[in-house]
């Protein structure tokens, strides 16, 4: 009974030898795959430029929300909040005016904020462009 186990077992083992030989003519094949998809070059070219637009929109996205949700180069607060010193002295005639300002460049800012810069230098603070109103308010 023993022989017969034995047997069996040497059996398992080529079985397992050759199903190995196997794989591995299976890798050796699969370059030749390869190959022949790189020879499918305008399809991979179509897939490459798709995601070169979807870069793109995600990039357009990413500069819109930079308008909405940064934050003021001067004060640092959130736009959409009220700048530092509002944020300070809470007084409803000045929280108010407390908006948003844009510069012709595309930078924003607290209008509190800018409009007591621009008495120093009528340029933008983040990119020194000179300074002109493009938009006050949301
Ligand atoms: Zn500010
Ligand atoms: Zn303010
Ligand atoms: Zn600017």
């Amino acid at each position: 009974m023993q022989d017969q186990q034995q047997e069996q077992e040497k059996q398992q083992e080529q079985e397992k030898q050759q199903q190995e030989k196997q794989e591995e003519t299976k890798q050796q094949e699969e370059p030749k795959v390869r190959k022949g998809r790189k020879g499918r070059n305008p399809e991979s070219k179509k897939g490459e430029k798709k995601t070169d637009v979807e870069v793109k929109k995600w990039k357009g996205i990413a500069v819109w929300q930079y308008d909405g949700d940064d934050i003021c180069g001067i004060c640092r607060n959130q736009l959409m909040e009220l700048c530092i010193e509002c944020q300070a002295n809470p007084n409803p005639t000045t929280n108010q005016e407390c908006t948003v300002a844009w510069g012709i460049c595309g930078h924003a800012f607290h209008f509190h904020c800018i409009s007591r810069f621009l008495k120093t230098r009528t340029i933008c603070p983040l990119c020194t462009r000179d300074w002109e109103y493009q938009k006050v308010g949301y």
